[in-house]
């Protein structure tokens, strides 16, 4: 099912009619979600991809904008009337119930032409369970089943009715890392399975990035840039992308560029053919260094951390804009430890030049 989201804005009035300021939640949000996707919406707490998904829901009604699945236009439909699966962070199950009471709550509820028999709705509950591998689990309790299970149950009693869409608010925070991964990895295999346009939001750009077909980045309720994970990751279109993909985070400096080089310091760095003059902002993938004791971007070395196959060189500069520099070299180099300074030449392609105001990507040759 394909779904289309058309100028989505949601604005919260302001508690305070005399001096408090009304929230855009979501501001002018155009999109289309191809069919069978799976869209990541990423960004920090409070960027609006939750008030997001509950409009997709149809558990917010937005200001303004359409939503529409297919061609129908579902912007007016109530929840139980849009064929939306809904998991959230807190799975809240029936504890009173067993596994296979829960998956089969939503089915219980159905009235009219999609009332289903007994019989059918059994053989409904049993292929979801299967499908997130708890059918041997039915006859316990939540409280009888480990977070991880509880989730694949609320997981299950989303898809039990075979919705239309599939919606997951985070639905992997409760859980320990081992777990998270685990799942994350299930949430994928039945997404694939069932092919369900399904819309995950999160605030953890390894996880987006590891599950998303196409992930949506949002900063204050406005769309900073939408595509592929490596496409984002190899070409963000603003410092704030840059920033918040990447582990280790992206390194940032103050830079200059003059007559067609790149400045970072007194040192030329960088050719970066096709800009202007101007100051800017500087940023380096950890793996965009490469030791060269001739190196033009001399750092002060710190220590060296051996992580296997690569080691992570930590280092300071006094134009870089964090505390530390971190790069990310392979463990076949030879590194003095000894020494007090480490020099590098930069990868172009790793490298990524701001606007010192706007903070917009400025392309170079
Ligand atoms: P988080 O990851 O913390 O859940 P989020 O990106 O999902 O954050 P939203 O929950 O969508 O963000 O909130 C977006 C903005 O809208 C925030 O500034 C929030 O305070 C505000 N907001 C959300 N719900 C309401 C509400 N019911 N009334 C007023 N403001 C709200």
């Amino acid at each position: 099912m394909k779904v289309e989201l058309q100028n989505l804005t949601k604005i919260f009035p302001s508690r305070n009619k005399k001096s408090g300021e009304d929230v855009v939640a979501v501001n002018n949000f155009t999109f289309t979600i191809p069919d069978g996707t799976l869209v990541g919406l990423l960004g920090p707490s409070g960027c609006g991809k939750s008030t997001t998904l509950y409009m997709i829901s149809g558990l917010q009604k937005p200001t303004s904008g359409r939503i529409l699945f297919g061609d129908e236009d579902v912007t007016d439909l109530s929840p139980v009337n849009r064929g939306i699966g809904l998991v959230f962070q807190n799975y809240a199950l029936y504890p009173h119930m067993t596994v296979k009471q829960n998956i089969l709550f939503p089915l219980q509820n159905l009235r009219g032409k999609d009332k289903m028999s007994k019989e059918q709705m059994l053989e409904r509950a049993q292929e979801a369970a299967r499908l997130v591998q708890i059918d041997g689990l039915m006859d316990r309790k939540p409280s009888e089943l480990s977070g991880g299970q509880q989730q694949r149950v609320a997981i299950a009693r989303a898809l039990v009715k075979m919705p239309r869409v599939l919606l997951l608010d985070e639905p992997l925070s409760n859980l320990d890392a081992r777990l998270r991964l685990q799942t994350r990895e299930e949430i994928r295999r039945i997404q694939k399975e069932t092919g369900i346009t399904t819309v995950f939001v999160t605030h953890d750009q390894e996880e987006a990035m590891s599950i998303s077909d196409v992930i949506v980045v949002m900063k204050l309720g406005v769309v900073q840039q939408v595509g592929k994970p490596q496409e984002i990751y190899d070409s963000p279109t603003n410092l704030f992308v840059a920033k918040f993909l990447g582990t280790p985070p992206i390194n940032v400096f103050k830079g200059s560029v003059q007559g067609g080089k790149l400045y970072i310091g007194d040192a030329a760095v960088l050719d970066v053919n096709g800009v202007e003059d101007q100051d800017v902002t500087v940023a380096i993938r950890p793996e965009g260094f490469e030791l060269d004791e001739n190196g033009a971007l001399v750092c002060e070395l710190s220590n060296v951390e051996v992580m296997g196959r690569d080691v992570s060189v930590v280092s300071r500069h006094s134009a870089s804009i964090n505390p530390i520099i971190r790069s990310i070299i392979n463990a076949d180099n030879k590194i003095d430890v000894t020494s007090k300074t480490v020099s590098y030449t930069l990868k172009p392609h790793k490298v990524f030049l701001f606007n010192a105001e706007t903070e917009e990507r400025i392309y170079f040759e």
